[in-house]
């Protein structure tokens, strides 16, 4: 298997830096599975390319069942490829070894020129046999859009029988102006799914791997279901994954609940067409800014979203995410990029895992705290517990509760009467309900409270959310 990169980036051979392999040394990389060798052909000023050769154990390119590998050259047998093509093409093990030895190149990471690494210059790709099932069409659909030119060109079956047609397999060239990194990283997630192969088991850990190497342009990649079904060799329940935390990290699913997510998207499509998640966090964001909180903590924050939208206030020094929901803290993390952001953002952050029912030190002496589209999680007998843990105990100047207004629900199209947003709501509120609570709660604990609409503000039924901002 033979994967060769060329860049006329001047100087060209700041390439080596990039992969890490110096041009002027031949390394061999020990695999498991083969061995694999980075060589460089051409290292001029003007033109620089490395090649990874590949070359699998026997035991690893006889695991098809063909026998001992002949070999299409030395036959002279050209079918040798399609009876055993594992040791030629272009496949998932070019792609672990792309992971394997251009480790530090595929997380952008170069010690002598980092500038570079992060800098887009112009990259050729050469891959001599690539198995794509769905041909030169697929293979547009997948790189076109990422900004990559593609030419495929057919490997006939066997080129003294041109009758026989094309075989399956293509020599691939791709061509981009982009960093290093982003292209070895698509590669590294294309390639096995050019080639389809059902064969093999994939592990749950390979969905971490595709969002880590599909980050920045699988999530908007107008064929990313088609991409993570086949990354995955079609497994529904990995795909249905992937695919969730796919669009929660890209920012289209609404109000994920750990609980349910099914529930969520049926909430978020129920809720999309007056965006009101959005107007939600806008108004909340707005009701923190005036109270002038400087410390915030977001209970059941969910993934994150309005954790996001506080950071972006220069006033706000500090927020604490809590959530009972160790997934959705996780979503919450990626989404947020704790583990690239620079230590100055990064200390403004805190995420935890913990309960809105138990009183909880993390919320003392913030100055404001926020509970969006939570209480209605809560069984009821919980929600004097909530109260006094959101405003009897912590004593922040200020606390915000946000619910759904369940009189609205008639006005949303395709909700059945008497349905809820979401099926993890033990309830929804009507106005007067919230409004019972709230006065209640903030004579009890010595607040005054507030009572805003969110969204669009129905004239029978009223908004169809209602936030209360509760003061002292
Ligand atoms: N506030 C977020 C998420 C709302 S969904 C947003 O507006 O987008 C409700 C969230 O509350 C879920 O993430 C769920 O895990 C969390 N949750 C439910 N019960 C909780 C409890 N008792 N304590 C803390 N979080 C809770």
């Amino acid at each position: 298997m033979l994967l060769s990169i060329s860049t006329t980036h001047r100087p060209a051979t700041d390439l080596g830096h990039l992969l890490h392999k110096h041009p002027d040394r031949l390394s061999a990389f020990d695999l498991g599975f083969g061995t694999a060798h980075v060589a460089y052909p051409e290292a001029s000023g003007e033109r620089c390319t490395a090649v990874l050769l590949v070359e699998l154990a026997p035991e690893a390119a006889g695991r098809r069942g063909a026998g001992p590998t002949s070999g299409v050259g030395r036959t002279g047998f050209a079918l040798a490829g399609s009876v055993n093509d594992r040791a030629y093409t272009a496949s998932s093990l070019l792609a672990v070894a792309i992971g394997r030895v251009l480790g530090s190149a595929l997380r952008g990471a170069s010690n002598d020129r980092p500038e570079l690494a992060a800098t887009p210059i112009p990259l050729e790709i050469d891959l001599p046999v690539v198995s794509v099932r769905g041909g030169p069409a697929l293979a547009a659909r997948l790189f076109e859009p990422l900004g990559v030119e593609v030419r495929a060109e057919a490997i006939p079956l066997d080129p003294a029988f041109p009758d026989w047609g094309d075989s399956r397999f293509f020599h691939l060239q791709l061509r981009a102006t982009t960093t290093l990194r982003q292209l070895l990283a698509q590669l590294y997630v294309l390639l096995p799914v050019l080639d389809d192969d059902k064969h093999y088991w994939v592990e749950r850990s390979e969905i971490d791997k595709l969002l880590r190497r599909g980050e920045g342009w699988l999530a908007t990649h107008p064929d990313r279901e088609l991409i993570t079904r086949r990354y995955l060799r079609h497994q529904p329940r990995l795909t249905r994954e992937a695919l969730d935390r796919l669009v929660v990290a890209d920012g289209d699913l609404v109000d994920a609940d750990a609980a349910d997510e099914a529930g969520a998207a049926e909430e978020a499509a129920i809720e999309r067409p007056l965006s009101l998640n959005e107007q939600r966090l806008a108004a909340v964001v707005a009701a923190v800014e005036e109270a002038g909180a400087r410390t915030v903590a977001d209970v059941g924050c969910g993934e994150g979203r309005l954790i996001q939208r506080l950071l972006r206030l220069p006033a706000v020094e500090r927020v604490t995410g809590i959530d009972v929901s160790m997934r959705a803290l996780r979503c919450a993390s990626e989404r947020l990029h704790l583990d690239t952001m620079a230590p100055r953002q990064r200390a403004r952050v805190e995420l935890a895992q913990g309960s809105s029912v138990y009183r909880d030190d993390r919320l003392r002496g913030v100055d404001a705290i926020t509970a969006i589209e939570v209480i209605e999680h809560l069984d009821p007998h919980r929600i004097d517990t909530f109260t006094s843990c959101l405003l009897g105990h912590p004593g922040a100047r200020t606390v915000i509760v946000t619910t759904p207004n369940v009189e609205y629900n008639a006005r949303f199209a395709g909700m059945a009467p008497g349905a809820l947003r979401h099926r993890d709501h033990r309830f929804e509120w009507t106005r007067a309900e919230f409004a019972a609570w709230a006065a209640s709660a903030a004579s009890e604990h010595g607040y005054r409270v507030a009572h805003r609409g969110i969204g669009p503000d129905d004239p029978e039924l009223g908004p169809p959310t209602q936030m209360a901002v509760f003061a002292r």
